[in-house]
């Protein structure tokens, strides 16, 4: 029995060991997920910028020939000037200029309105592709760090299941099954101690009886509590 406890110790201490390294690498992995949202947040931030200033600019562009347009009219209008010849003809000639300015100093405004929309999405822009930058570099330094941390945990997880296994190997089967399923149930605890008469897993009392079988170590004994296989440390 003393033996089977102390292969059962030995499997414990190496499951924990495994469990641990698998926390740790998805914590490494929960990184760079991390990063990689936040990149793909920022760069869908950065497209739909970029897709609002080419629209901004087309219309841009189209505000342009507009008012090109206008600016001929005004020029078109005023040419007729030196050859009016009467009163009445100038005064609808004067108001039809005047029409005309007007309409040239609204195409105008208006296309400032759109220059300005625009200056502030681009610096907003600048903005994020700045953000952008600052992010992949710390995360191709980070990366780089938790890479091979996965690198290195991958090879100890490997080096501890090639143990595991070699242990489970010389645990009869049943007795690895109940161990098993209690690894899993009591979060990494399947074995407890027992002393000065308690379980250490649940701290419960254990019957006198149960408690002076163990310390004869014949059988195996489990707590009445908590299920744990209960093991007596070796008096020092
Ligand atoms: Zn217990």
């Amino acid at each position: 029995m003393q033996e089977k406890m102390s292969l059962l110790r030995d499997l414990q201490e190496i499951d924990q060991e495994i469990s641990s390294i698998e926390t740790a690498q998805k914590s490494y992995q929960d990184e760079l997920a991390v990063f990689a949202a936040e990149v793909a947040e920022v760069q869908a931030m950065l497209d739909q910028l970029s897709a609002e200033i080419d629209q901004l600019r087309q219309d841009e562009a189209q505000i342009e020939q507009e008012l090109l347009k206008k600016q001929d009219n005004v020029e078109r209008v005023e040419s007729r000037l030196p050859g009016i010849q009467t009163q009445k003809e100038y005064v609808a000639v004067l108001k039809e200029i005047d029409i005309a300015k007007k309409e040239n100093r609204e195409m105008e405004s208006l296309l400032q309105e759109k220059r300005n929309e625009i200056n502030i999405l681009v610096e907003d822009q600048q903005e994020k592709e700045a953000a952008l930058a600052a992010i992949n570099q710390n995360a191709q330094a980070r990366g780089r760090e938790l890479n091979q941390l996965l690198t290195a945990s991958g090879s100890q997880l490997e080096q501890q299941t090639r143990n595991r296994d070699s242990v489970a190997a010389d645990v009869p089967k049943s007795l690895l099954r109940k161990y098993q399923g209690l690894f899993k149930r009591r979060n990494g605890l399947a074995l407890a101690i027992a002393r000065n008469g308690a379980c250490l897993g649940c701290n419960m009392q254990l019957p006198p009886q149960l408690f002076n079988q163990l310390l004869q170590g014949n059988d195996l004994q489990t707590c009445p509590h908590c299920n744990r296989i209960l093991y007596v440390e070796a008096e020092v």
